[in-house]
């Protein structure tokens, strides 16, 4: 769609606006707030700012950019809340380290129990008898607080799968821009002759997976597997721990199909999918 863009400052701009400690009480008034939109004296007083004339210059120069004015007051704006609320949050402030502990979960390979731990705001699971890295998320460390061990493999599984459900779905998680989708054949996995890369067009965001990584929210992934008593939103690591009897090979080069297929308990599920990564049909045996 052409003709919904509006004026916008440049990034620095933006950020060099939250490098004031006025506009910092500012925002964070308007947090504490619950972002219920305040009047200019409501909003004056829980920032604790006497000066009038300093609070409105700077409340000005907020507006639009983090700060939306309605009739009933101020409150923060779609960039307010997710800058301003990451910050004040501890997103890129908070440091979490939780040391290696066993995941509950058993490795593929080796049969040997995977661990879980949390550090540099991302979570990793790790075969330390394959010495293998399985999986490492991005997550805030806000994943880590109020909840046990078991609870943060979930947490994680969650937040893992919420993405790659946008990125496949051509959503990016990042700015919601669309995500280009193409098959990658240049990167080797074991019983994978093709790979599935996604690019955003709007932002830098880019993730490379294996088709059975990316396609382990597809319904007909998500009931093949409950099928077989396994919850995959609950442990989203189970649709790779399988990957020994997974697969994606390429069945026809004109038109471009492929075969990402998974395997449980003998039987197998195979999604054939075209070049654009939709899913054409699914087939059972
Ligand atoms: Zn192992
Ligand atoms: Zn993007």
């Amino acid at each position: 769609m052409d003709g919904a863009s509006t004026e916008a400052i440049p990034p620095e701009d933006a950020f060099a606006l939250l490098g004031h400690d006025i506009r910092i009480s500012i925002v964070q008034a308007l947090w504490e707030l619950d972002n219920e939109p305040a009047s200019f004296s409501e909003l004056r007083d829980t920032a604790a700012i006497t000066d009038s004339g300093q609070f409105n210059y700077h409340l000005g120069e907020l507006r639009g950019v983090f700060v939306r004015e309605t009739e009933d007051g101020y409150a923060l704006n779609y960039a307010g809340r997710s800058v301003v609320g990451a910050i004040l949050d501890g997103t890129y402030t908070k440091q979490r380290r939780v040391p290696e502990y066993g995941a509950g979960f058993r490795c593929a390979v080796c049969d040997t129990e995977l661990t879980a731990s949390y550090s540099d705001s991302a979570f990793r699971i790790t075969c330390t008898e394959c010495d293998y890295l399985i999986s490492r998320v991005d997550l805030p460390p806000g994943a880590v607080d109020d909840r046990d061990e078991s609870a943060l493999v979930s947490t994680a599984s969650y937040w893992i799968q919420a993405k790659f459900f946008l990125i496949t779905n051509g959503v990016c998680p990042n700015c919601a821009g669309p995500m280009e989708h193409s098959w990658r054949t240049d990167v080797a996995y074991e019983n994978h002759e093709f790979v599935l890369q996604a690019d955003c067009a709007d932002c830098i965001n880019t993730a490379t997976a294996t088709g059975i990584w990316a396609y382990a929210n597809h319904p007909a992934v998500v009931s093949f597997f409950y099928d077989h008593d396994i919850n995959l939103h609950e442990n989203w690591w189970h649709s790779q721990l399988l990957i020994g009897g997974g697969a994606a090979r390429i069945r026809s080069r004109d038109p471009w199909r492929g075969a990402v297929s998974y395997a449980v308990d003998g039987e197998v599920l195979a999604l054939v999918v075209d070049e654009s990564g939709q899913v054409v049909a699914g087939e059972r045996r």
